[in-house]
């Protein structure tokens, strides 16, 4: 059994029409994936909300996560602050995110990052919720702000895990696991796979960041729950253990870290 811990199943990437998050869904289950933290983030709260709706329907198996990611940290006003914090306190939300900072992109003035990621690790911390962490680009504003902020009160994942090892030595230390995603797959990605072979099998889980970063062999497809199959492998492959026990180790990292047991239905 596998738990994807981050995926985007917004109707902006899986329409109704198309079958919508229920196909992907039975998909993923086909596959042995059977537990889901949706992640809704946006330029407003509506794939928020998406995410805790669908969460409500499927409690046995999905886990959502809201925040607001760094891209989009100029939204965040008092008002949508106020929305966000009473929609993460629903009992089916757990956890909040993604929120961090992103260098790469700069979609949001820097500044205006740091202030959104702080407030939400503090958002976070009322709520006694874990935190799903993206960044990009900015190792060191990322590690100050947990630390100055107090994440570690809540602890939490660094999601899409795409920095080095010092990087995840700091992580770890503040109480943070690591996401595995696609990526860890692709050949040019040595400096995440020696994370991937180095860091505590019991500090590690795996999603696929759906609609995108699709793993080796179906890069470049679009990207669904079903495929953390093939990112699993790979980290089982770098770890030299056998793929069962890379499942049951990070289905139980998952269970403990989103405070949630998944149930095949
Ligand atoms: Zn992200
Ligand atoms: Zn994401």
């Amino acid at each position: 059994m596998f738990v994807d811990t981050h995926c985007h199943l917004d109707p902006q990437y899986f329409p109704e029409s198309r079958g919508g998050p229920d196909e992907v869904l039975s998909r993923a289950q086909a596959a042995g994936v059977h537990g889901f933290v949706v992640v809704g983030v946006g330029r407003d709260l509506e794939p928020a909300r998406s995410a805790v709706a669908l969460a409500k329907r499927i409690p046995e198996r999905i886990g959502a996560a809201v925040g607001v990611h760094p891209h989009d940290a100029t939204t965040l006003t008092d008002e949508t602050y106020e929305e966000l914090a009473k929609l993460a306190a629903e009992p089916e939300v757990a956890a909040v995110g993604e929120i961090g900072l992103d260098y790469h992109y700069d979609h949001s003035p820097r500044d205006v990052q740091r202030a959104a990621f702080a407030r939400l690790v503090g958002l976070a911390r009322a709520l006694k919720k874990p935190i799903v962490v993206h960044t990009r680009s900015a190792p060191a504003d990322t590690i100050d702000i947990l630390a100055s902020e107090g994440a570690r009160d809540v602890g939490g994942v660094i999601h899409c895990f795409s920095e080095d090892r010092a990087f995840a030595e700091k992580a770890l230390d503040l109480g943070f696991d690591i996401s595995f995603s696609g990526i860890v797959t692709f050949k040019s990605s040595s400096a995440i796979q020696e994370v991937a072979t180095w860091a505590p099998l019991d500090r590690i889980v795996v999603e696929t960041d759906s609609p995108y970063l699709a793993p080796v062999p179906l890069r470049g497809k679009p990207c669904e729950p079903a495929f953390v199959v093939h990112t699993a492998r790979r980290v089982a492959e770098l770890r030299g253990i056998p793929a069962d026990e890379l499942a049951a180790a990070t289905t139980a990292n998952a269970e403990r870290l989103f405070r949630r047991t998944f149930r095949p239905t």
